[in-house]
């Protein structure tokens, strides 16, 4: 999205540098991206939707506007289709038992793109996607997403706002962008469970939150398999959001995913990269999430 954007390609070259400095790198089995199909964008977007991604690509080096901070180069939607095909392929190696569970190292982000609208640097909602896939494809009836990115996933509780069979927890910066998850009291569905807080919020907050609401919610759900919009925005180093989040808290927060997977989801979770747009930070979360995942402790 141009040179200024903090949804740049470094993030993932952050990423690889981390796995490959802790070590944890070479234990890892790593997949190519396949591209989705239009058919696995259409489970949750309009026409209109992957249209307004698929038609406006510019030429080479310049770039489109879809709105303030949301732009199309000329690659964007060959990344857009590898980034929601990660998420459904990782959903097919899960439930075909080749893997416990995957980990998503994508971009563009997705949590904030909606059925009808790509915003908020997301283009298709990667994780909404392979939701979907998982319900239609494998007859799962009780999926749970958790959102743990600093900022609300507005375009994630459009796809589900009236599909009971996803839960979706979350907790995120409030007030912030997009300015959306704060229902009146007694309104919310009772299968979203979105938790605003305060800015300078600290994980030790956050984990006691997670505790009470979040864990009663996926233990009554008994959810067969869990997503993660994993976003590292949180973290008290990420000039995006002013929440002070540590490595330690993603993977304390992972942890408790992992035992509820193990418990109701034969072990099932696939995570999408989100948000996190500190590069160290980045990194080092995203090993801390992976070392969680893959249980090295
Ligand atoms: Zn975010």
């Amino acid at each position: 999205m141009g040179e200024w954007h903090p949804e740049c390609p470094a993030r993932l070259q952050a990423i690889d540098d981390q796995l490959i400095a802790s070590g944890i790198a070479s234990l890892l089995e790593r997949r190519e991206a396949p591209r989705a199909s239009i058919a696995d964008l259409q489970r949750v977007h309009s026409d209109a939707a992957i249209a307004q991604v698929r038609d406006q690509l510019p030429a080479t080096g310049s770039y489109y506007a879809l709105d303030g901070d949301t732009l199309l180069n000329a690659y964007s939607w060959e990344a857009a289709l590898r980034a929601a095909g990660a998420a459904v392929a990782a959903t097919d190696a899960v439930m075909r038992g080749e893997v416990n569970n995957a980990f998503c190292a994508i971009r563009p982000p997705g949590h904030h793109a909606t059925p009808d609208s790509s915003m908020g640097f997301c283009l298709f909602n990667n994780v909404a996607i392979a939701a979907k896939h998982a319900m239609q494809v494998y007859g799962l009836r009780r999926i749970a997403i958790i959102d743990f990115d600093v900022h609300h996933g507005n375009g994630t509780e459009a796809a589900f706002a009236e599909d009971a069979r996803v839960l979706m927890v979350s907790f995120f910066q409030h007030p912030l962008y997009p300015y959306s998850g704060i229902h009146p009291a007694g309104t919310a569905p009772s299968h979203l469970l979105n938790i605003p807080v305060p800015a300078h919020t600290r994980g030790d907050v956050v984990r006691e939150l997670v505790r009470q609401r979040w864990l009663p919610a996926l233990q009554a759900h008994q959810p067969e398999m869990l997503f993660i919009s994993a976003g590292f925005d949180a973290h008290r180093e990420d000039e995006m959001a002013s929440m002070g989040l540590v490595e330690a808290d993603f993977a304390w927060i992972t942890k408790q995913l992992v035992e509820v997977a193990r418990q109701y989801a034969n072990g099932r979770i696939v995570s999408c990269l989100e948000g996190g747009y500190a590069l160290s930070a980045l990194g080092r979360c995203v090993v801390a999430h992976l070392k969680a995942l893959a249980r090295i402790d």
